[in-house]
């Protein structure tokens, strides 16, 4: 067990029983549990162990209510490591670890590629959202899975007949402009030469064919070559790319100087076996759904998320066995649930995660629609009590407004935290910054608002094909938060004061802390709220 506990392990050091090692045994010996009040030994005499409550008791003593992270405050341990020790690695999925351990909403004002891209860039992972046609969204996957490459196994060729206008028309649509120039134009043909932005640079004549530009002197690795011996040959070659080939000198695969950069820029990154960034989206659970999930795994999508605001349900029950029984290697998350008895549900029909949260999206109205949801804290709570039974990492999904609310989730028990409102002011979210009152703003909307679902999104809400659409969220906007880029490592750093601040390591460490009852908490009330908020200011500012 955890030798951070100090308040039970380290206690007693005032009162009658100060020092006596009675006195410390039974305050070790209770850490577990809140049996016996704290503050009385077996013998009666006072102890000094650990205040506050176990999250068991804190959920399991009252539990008529629903608290929600505002409600719940820990209280801190005893520091003795860096924030630089601390390790934010948790899991996504029954198969897939994360080094931050943050989400991008499937959402259209929050996860295209872009966002995709640098979510997994900093260690986190997006899930494109599905308000899009089929294509548009195998594209966006599509996008994150080739930014970045070990062996890119299958690079855009051209052939010596095809001209400098092919290659500047090929680089304004994907943005590379290093080709392979096979005899036919494809991978597996054999290779006669290279074509690179500094071979068409000053070529005015977009005519002219790529046999007279293209260098011939190639260097090249051989098929079989290690990604590391790979990138040796391209450091000491100071070339940007290295075609490799076989024996019979006919292109098996490309490697880039790029990817070693973006691979030293990035060391957090998601990915792959190849290399590639991971990447998730979003489908529904409607029968064609089925044909949208077959096509983002071509594209090689990591993880579907069944999206629906009411995860248990015969249709979901259905999608999940369909796809796990059709594509056994890619890992599906289900929900959205809150409550034990869904969890058990999806997991019992085969889910590698589950995703929690029902009617506390920022831009969200079902609760006060449906009358259905449950607090966040102990939704969270609870799915993570079912589902650590069956070693299911769960995702908190929505309400996080800061990063104490992360600090939050995780102890309360969720692998990672997926985020929408957060994350839609950034740059990488979709959409262009307007000005309103004189602040820079973009534009954040519910899946559930009638804008989206006239865009298309009704079927998360269940109501596409009724004639009466009932909203169940808002169409807003969020304050430009500038780029992911900063703002990632930023919430990193929160999230590491609160973990050094508990007293844990890791997240593992978090959630050791929780089951053996050594995370202490408390229940905040309305004025104690008020007052761990800034408060009492006639003006202040964050900047
Ligand atoms: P290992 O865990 O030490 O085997 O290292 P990796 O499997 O992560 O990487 C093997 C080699 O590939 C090392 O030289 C890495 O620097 C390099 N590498 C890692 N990621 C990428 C990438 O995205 N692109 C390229 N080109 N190289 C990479
Ligand atoms: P270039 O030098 O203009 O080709 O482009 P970059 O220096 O930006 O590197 C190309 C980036 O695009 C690398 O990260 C590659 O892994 C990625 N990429 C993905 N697919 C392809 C492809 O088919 N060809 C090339 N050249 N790059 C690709
Ligand atoms: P946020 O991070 O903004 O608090 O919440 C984002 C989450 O709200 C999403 O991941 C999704 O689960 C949920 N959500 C998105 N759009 C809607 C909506 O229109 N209605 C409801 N009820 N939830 C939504």
């Amino acid at each position: 067990m955890a030798a951070a506990h100090t308040e039970a392990s380290g206690a007693p050091t005032t009162g009658a029983a100060g020092g006596s090692a009675a006195a410390a045994a039974a305050a070790s010996s209770a850490a577990g549990s809140d049996a016996a009040p704290w503050g009385t030994a077996w013998d009666g005499k006072y102890v000094d162990g650990p205040d506050g409550w176990s999250a068991a008791t804190l959920f399991g003593r009252s539990p008529s209510t629903g608290y929600t992270y505002d409600d719940i405050i820990f209280l801190p341990g005893h520091i003795t490591f860096g924030t630089e020790e601390i390790d934010l690695s948790s899991r996504l999925t029954r198969n897939i670890t994360l080094q931050t351990p943050l989400v991008s909403s499937p959402m259209d004002t929050v996860t295209e590629s872009e966002m995709a891209v640098n979510m997994a860039l900093q260690g986190g992972i997006g899930i494109i959202h599905y308000n899009c046609t089929m294509d548009e969204q195998a594209a966006f996957v599509r996008n994150v899975k080739r930014y970045e490459n070990g062996f890119i196994s299958d690079p855009m060729c051209l052939t010596p007949d095809q001209t400098v206008g092919d290659v500047l028309a090929i680089k304004a649509k994907f943005g590379f402009s290093g080709f392979p120039i096979t005899v036919d134009g494809r991978i597996g043909s054999r290779l006669v030469g290279i074509v690179t932005n500094r071979d068409i640079d000053f070529r005015e004549d977009h005519d002219t064919p790529l046999s007279e530009v293209m260098t011939t002197d190639l260097v090249v690795a051989q098929e079989g070559v290690s990604l590391a011996g790979a990138n040796l040959i391209l450091r000491e070659s100071k070339k940007g790319k290295l075609p490799i080939v076989n024996e019979n000198f006919e292109l098996v695969a490309l490697t880039s100087r790029t990817d070693l950069k973006k691979n030293r820029d990035f060391p957090l990154a998601s990915k792959a076996g190849n290399k590639q960034l991971l990447c998730g989206a979003a489908v529904g659970t409607r029968p064609r759904d089925r044909d949208r999930a077959a096509m983002l795994i071509k594209e090689g999508v990591d993880v579907i998320v069944l999206d629906s605001s009411q995860g248990s349900s015969m249709y979901q029950l259905d999608m999940i066995k369909h796809l796990k029984s059709t594509y056994p290697d890619v890992d599906v998350i289900g929900g959205n649930v809150i409550t034990r008895s869904q969890a058990h549900r999806l997991i019992g029909a085969g889910v590698d995660g589950l995703r929690v949260g029902m009617g506390v999206g920022s831009i969200c109205t079902t609760q006060e629609v449906c009358a259905c949801g449950r607090a966040q804290g102990s939704a969270v709570y609870w799915t993570a009590q079912a589902a650590m039974e069956y070693d299911i990492p769960i995702i908190a999904d929505g309400g996080i407004s800061n990063s104490g609310h992360i600090v939050k989730a995780l102890a309360m028990g969720a692998g990672t935290v997926m985020m929408g409102s957060m994350l839609a002011g950034t740059e990488e979210a979709p959409g262009q910054y307007f000005f309103q009152d004189g602040v820079r703003l973009k534009k954040y909307r519910g899946m559930g608002s009638i804008e989206a679902m006239s865009k298309g999104s009704a079927k998360r809400y269940f109501s596409e094909t009724q004639a009466v659409k009932v909203a169940q969220g808002v169409a807003g906007s969020v304050v430009d938060k500038g780029s992911l880029r900063r703002y990632i490592p930023y919430l990193r750093q929160g999230v590491k004061h609160g973990l050094q601040d508990i007293g844990a390591r890791s997240v593992a460490h978090l959630n050791e802390m929780r089951v053996a009852g050594e995370l202490r908490m408390e229940l905040r009330s309305p004025a104690a709220q008020k007052e761990g908020g800034i408060h009492g200011l006639y003006s202040f500012s964050k900047g």
